[in-house]
């Protein structure tokens, strides 16, 4: 069996010059290597039009081949799909109590009519200013909500990808604890499965250029290289998550970690690169799917 791997990046379309740059160069990179990336676009970025130069960049890296889907309406809190998730709940254990103080403004968000209509507007502005229809939904910081997939449903689209088969890429941070060693999560399939409405959830492996992980390179080094072989045993398609903050936080740490991992896939024989669009349009995507998920959402 040969896997996809799928280098993902998101939050491209918001932030200032810095951020574009860095999705700039790390596509750039991905070329050189034969490679493309899937970048998840904030539409509407804090309730304001995509700047320009995210307009330019973002049409320049989709005519070199770079894969445009689409990450909620405007991300202006982490809350914009569903409460609060693992592992954003790791990064900020604040995103809990921030939830909770403010329930009552948030709760009612998570209709299927309100959600519906938000990602309408996210696709009204991709058809607009890039000319597709985004295959993949992601949703912000992971919160999710049954409403959401009906709401995905809806619409047509069928693929959703923000569950993690490992947040590790988080333990190097100060509250967190330090262990940089391969831990998988057994509570959702790892690989693409059928969840809530027929939507087919693409779990992420992991990140390793979270901010500072450059502190511990050869630990995450080894661990994506040591993760990247055993998603190769277990399913035919492998979703790796990055930032444009984290990557810019060090360019020369974030290309030598994708450097590390497109060697060990191909020198090791264990596949090779797509987006996730290609692999949705093709049918590799529905034809990974391996069961259903577990009926986890309160909300
Ligand atoms: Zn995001």
């Amino acid at each position: 069996m040969a896997t996809w791997y799928v280098w993902t990046m998101d939050d491209a379309g918001a932030g200032g010059r810095d951020m574009v740059e860095a999705m700039r160069r790390v596509c750039a990179f991905l070329q050189s290597r034969g490679a493309r990336m899937t970048l998840f676009v904030v539409p509407k970025p804090g309730g304001q039009p995509m700047s320009e130069e995210w307009l330019s960049a973002l049409q320049e890296a989709q005519e070199a081949g770079h894969d445009l889907q689409l990450h909620g309406l405007t991300h202006e809190d982490c809350f914009e799909f569903g409460p609060p998730n693992w592992p954003a709940t790791d990064i900020s254990p604040s995103f809990i109590e921030e939830f909770e103080r403010r329930r009552e403004e948030l709760m009612p968000r998570y209709t299927v009519p309100n959600l519906r209509q938000r990602i309408e507007e996210g696709l009204a502005i991709f058809h607009e200013r890039f000319g597709v229809k985004p295959a993949v939904f992601r949703a912000p910081c992971g919160a999710i909500s049954k409403p959401m997939f009906e709401a995905l449903r809806q619409v047509g689209i069928r693929y959703h990808s923000c569950m993690y088969i490992s947040g590790v890429g988080y333990e190097h941070l100060p509250h967190r604890s330090g262990v940089i060693a391969q831990k998988w999560v057994n509570d959702i399939p790892h690989t693409p499965f059928r969840w809530y409405n027929d939507v087919v959830e693409l779990p992420v492996l992991n990140e390793y250029t979270w901010r500072g992980a450059w502190q511990r390179e050869q630990e995450f080094l080894a661990l994506a290289k040591e993760d990247a072989s055993r998603i190769a045993q277990e399913s035919e398609v492998a979703v790796l998550l990055t930032h444009t903050h984290g990557v810019g936080d060090n360019l020369d740490y974030a290309f030598r970690l994708i450097d590390t991992v497109i060697e060990h896939v191909r020198a090791n024989r264990l596949g090779d690169f797509a987006t996730l669009g290609e692999l949705a349009a093709n049918g590799e995507l529905e034809r990974a799917v391996r069961g259903e998920g577990p009926d986890i959402l309160e909300v």
